[in-house]
């Protein structure tokens, strides 16, 4: 089998980094291009930065999608809704990690999955945080009547809150407890709130330095507490995921995937 060819949206990004170092240490799977926003600083830049690939950063969508099998976008809901749209028409995998899509993001990327695009999405693409997602929903349906709270802490430079793995979190709480999200969060408290809703799932976030991610989802009874916590200790973790399910996707129909179903939890 050919190697799969990947375009690495949001190049200059953090993750967009993170994606390029990974996909260049997989066999199987190679830098074909990589693209970022129009005047954004790493245009015109070889895409490895202080270890080239040769491969130089464009602003030039059409051209970083043509010839490509996939991309690999963690960069902004708005440019992932685009990006879905053209993997629906070129019939391209797109592994999406961007965090802070609304609804309609969301039925946006559902319905390009619809229309031809193989789509693995997921607010986190660590194996240890799946796997943390169904012991959360195993314990939030073994203790109906703790109250759940969710905490996450990020870098400086995030800009949307909760953090998509907190919500995701939140979702395997309110699934274990036959609940939807939606209806039953409590999202930043300040001020005289009245006390707490009983059966809503809280969350809480912090910003600060250079912290990569933590969660830590808390069970809390009358006369005892648990507590799952999770951290990441580095970005590499999020780009193997990510470069593990582009391969898998390979394999699969036009759809939309989250990380359970590349890593069989489901
Ligand atoms: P970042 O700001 O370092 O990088 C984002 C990149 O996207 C930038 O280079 C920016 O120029 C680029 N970009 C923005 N709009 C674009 C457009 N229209 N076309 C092309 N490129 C565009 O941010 P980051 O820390 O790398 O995080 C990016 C996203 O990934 C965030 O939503 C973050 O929450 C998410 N994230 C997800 C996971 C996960 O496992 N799902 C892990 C870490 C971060």
């Amino acid at each position: 089998m050919s190697d799969l060819k990947v375009a690495i949206a949001g190049a200059g990004g953090r993750m967009g980094g993170a994606n390029i170092r990974a996909v260049t240490a997989t066999p199987g799977i190679v830098v074909a291009t990589a693209f970022d926003r129009a005047g954004a600083p790493a245009i015109g830049k070889d895409a490895g930065g202080t270890e080239p690939i040769g491969v130089i950063v464009t602003d030039d969508v059409n051209a970083a999608l043509t010839g490509v099998d996939a991309i690999l976008d963690f960069t902004a809901p708005a440019n992932s809704v685009a990006l879905a749209n053209e993997a629906a028409r070129r019939g391209l995998i797109h592994i999406i990690g961007t965090t802070g899509c609304t609804e309609a993001d969301e039925a946006a990327i559902a319905a390009a999955a619809a229309n031809g695009a193989r789509i693995v999405m997921a607010g986190n693409f660590s194996l240890g945080l799946n796997l943390l997602l169904g012991l959360v929903k195993q314990a939030a349906a073994a203790l109906p009547g703790f109250d759940i709270e969710i905490l996450e802490m990020h870098h400086n430079k995030k800009v949307d809150a909760p953090s998509g793995t907190a919500l995701m979190l939140g979702e395997a709480a309110a699934a274990g407890r036959n609940i939807t999200l939606k209806d039953h969060s409590e999202r930043g408290r300040d001020g005289h709130t009245g006390a707490r809703q009983p059966g809503s799932i809280g969350f809480a976030s912090l910003r600060g330095g250079s912290v990569i991610g933590e969660h830590k989802v808390i069970l809390a009874g009358a006369s005892e507490r648990i507590e799952l916590n999770h951290i990441a200790d580095n970005r590499a973790l999020f780009a193997e995921g990510a470069v593990r399910a582009a391969l898998w996707a390979r394999d699969q129909r036009p759809g939309l995937y989250s990380m359970a179903d590349v890593l069989g939890f489901n």
